[in-house]
């Protein structure tokens, strides 16, 4: 066996390896959309005890101010209608009309901010719901078809990883360290094929005494254009 036969074949395992993680972080990206859906639920369920919240706040001051008009009415027509008659009674009817009536403005005042309020609610709760429906529409069926394929990419990834631990036991530890320096500066391709007489990787041409090194059982060979290692089939 040549030296570069092991280091070539835990390539093709680490290949795998490298195409597994990629997937799995493209995967764990989409996924934290999850966490987006997460959120605008959480906003939703916020939006809507606030608009329940200010819905019964704006009916409450309704409600006050109806009733105070009703207090004023009653008021009035005690004031007007002849059954008062001791003046006394009429002019402290006439101070209860006056702060009866001013504080009707506050009441008012009061109503006009929880409408202001509730209409508020209403447009974040309408945003909340559009929010969530667009993420929904978005993940659906790609979401599910995600999580199935994270937990393959996984499986994959630790049977990988015993193949590996297989491919590692034929490799001497110094052909190692310059397997994995390569493949750092190399872009994970330390061991390059030749193939007709090239190199797979660069392309240069690979002399037929190089190609005989290249078989080695000892020594790796190295392509002189691009640096790799060679191996020979
Ligand atoms: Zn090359």
């Amino acid at each position: 066996m040549s030296a570069s036969l092991g280091l070539y074949r835990l390539q093709q395992v680490d290949r795998q390896v490298d195409r597994a993680r990629s997937q799995l972080d493209t995967i764990r990206r989409t996924l934290e959309n999850d966490s987006e859906l997460q959120q605008a639920l959480g906003e939703l369920e916020t939006a809507k005890a606030d608009h329940h919240r200010d819905g019964n706040a704006l009916n409450n001051a309704e409600a006050e101010v109806q009733a105070q008009r009703i207090k004023i009415e009653q008021a009035d027509s005690s004031l007007y209608g002849g059954k008062v008659q001791n003046p006394k009674e009429l002019q402290d009817l006439q101070k209860d009309i006056v702060s009866l009536k001013k504080y009707l403005i506050t009441l008012e005042e009061r109503e006009l901010e929880a409408m202001v309020a509730a209409e508020n609610a209403e447009n974040s709760l309408r945003s909340a719901q559009t929010k969530l429906e667009l993420i929904q529409a978005r993940l659906g069926d790609e979401h599910k078809k995600l999580l199935a394929d994270q937990s393959t990419f996984s499986i994959k990834l630790d049977q990988l990883a015993e193949e590996r631990d297989a491919a590692l036991a034929t490799i001497e530890s110094d052909l190692l360290q310059v397997y994995e320096n390569l493949r750092q500066q190399k872009r994970g391709v330390a061991v390059s094929e030749i193939s007709d007489n090239s190199c797979a990787s660069c392309g240069a041409t690979i002399t037929i005494a190089l190609q005989q090194n290249a078989r080695s059982q000892k020594q790796l060979a190295y392509c002189p254009t691009c640096g790799r290692i060679l191996y020979a089939n």
